[in-house]
């Protein structure tokens, strides 16, 4: 058992994607002692970006920016905890933060619990997952090499998926419910230039198969017919959903699709609570924003603490 000071902390970040990793390198260096909390539901979207291209200053793959970030924060005197918080409470002019493995109490907490991938919600998802259903290319991709792969979206994860299955020899095909992708230009330039074929203008209906995935159902929205086509496997990359549900005790305001409301400040409406990346209501979600959002959640969380425990 770990003494009670090592449960103390000024600052708890639940969250070690690019906004929790960001806010623990702010936060320690600003004299706060910081914790921040890793688990792997939901892994950070990061890790799981097979190539980055737009973070300023770094190009390869999100898992060595992540780890950089990390190992950065612990450099500076962060604690990284692999523990899954469960519960956050206020107790006095406390947090109380349960995980699976203790309880902490802290000044201030950042939320920074990013999103879970978003399940299409057809018959045959749940049946295939890790039987050829998806919603990891980097994961699970290579059991798939030679063989013929779809991969459902048309945004930047999609895109990416389909280039990286590509790269590592899936004979891969993308399927969208439009007739334009939504991704960036940048990654649409690098996919045309691989000719990987599209499926325009259809949703996925069902996957079927014995006992792993032998094809996808689809339905074409133009022509208003149901057709099929063999694959091995089915990646899901259809958004993701703001993984908040920590914070709904503790009364911090959501929209209506579940991200965490927060000002120019990254305050949420709860004092002492603040949010960052990808959880947040921010209009894009990007490694680069988390970051931002991450360091100014940390400074508010500082500001928030000098102002409240040190008169
Ligand atoms: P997204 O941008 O929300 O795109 C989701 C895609 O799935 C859209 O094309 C959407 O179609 C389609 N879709 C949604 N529900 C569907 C359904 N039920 N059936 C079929 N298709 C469905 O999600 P994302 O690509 O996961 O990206 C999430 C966020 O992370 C975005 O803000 C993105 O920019 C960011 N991101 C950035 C990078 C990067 O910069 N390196 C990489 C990955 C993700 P419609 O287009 O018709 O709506």
């Amino acid at each position: 058992m770990e003494d009670l000071e090592n449960r103390e902390f000024d600052l708890v970040i639940v969250g070690a994607g690019p906004a929790g990793a960001t806010a623990a390198i702010y936060g320690v260096r600003y004299g706060l002692k910081v914790a921040f909390f890793e688990t792997v539901d939901p892994i950070s979207q990061l890790t799981l970006t097979p190539f980055i291209e737009n973070f300023p200053g770094f190009e390869g793959n999100g898992f060595d920016l992540l780890q950089k970030m990390k190992d950065q924060a612990t450099k500076f005197g962060a604690v990284h905890k692999f523990e899954s918080v469960e519960e956050i409470s206020k107790e006095g002019d406390r947090f109380i933060v349960k995980s699976d493995n203790g309880v902490y109490r802290a000044k201030a907490v950042i939320i920074a619990t990013g999103g879970k991938h978003r399940e299409v919600g057809i018959p045959g998802e749940k049946e295939f997952a890790g039987k050829g259903v998806s919603y990891c290319a980097t994961c699970d991709g290579n059991f798939f090499r030679g063989k013929k792969v779809a991969v459902i979206g048309g945004g930047n994860t999609a895109v990416e998926e389909a280039i990286y299955l590509k790269e590592i020899g899936c004979d891969v095909v993308l399927v969208h419910r439009r007739d334009e992708l939504r991704a960036d230009k940048a990654y649409q330039d690098e996919f045309f230039r691989r000719n990987i074929p599209v499926i325009w203008n259809s949703v996925p209906v069902r996957v079927e198969g014995g006992e792993v995935v032998e094809r996808l159902v689809l339905y074409n929205r133009i022509e208003q017919k149901e057709f099929s086509i063999d694959v091995s496997a089915v990646f899901v990359a259809v958004g993701i959903t703001p993984a908040t549900d920590i914070v709904s005790k503790l009364g911090v305001e959501r929209d209506e699709r579940g991200y965490i409301k927060v000002n120019k400040k990254q305050e949420t409406n709860v004092p002492g609570i603040f949010a960052a990346g990808d959880c947040c209501d921010n209009p894009l979600k990007q490694a680069i924003t988390a970051c931002g959002d991450g360091a100014v959640a940390a400074n508010s969380a500082f500001e928030f603490i000098k102002l409240r425990f040190q008169k």
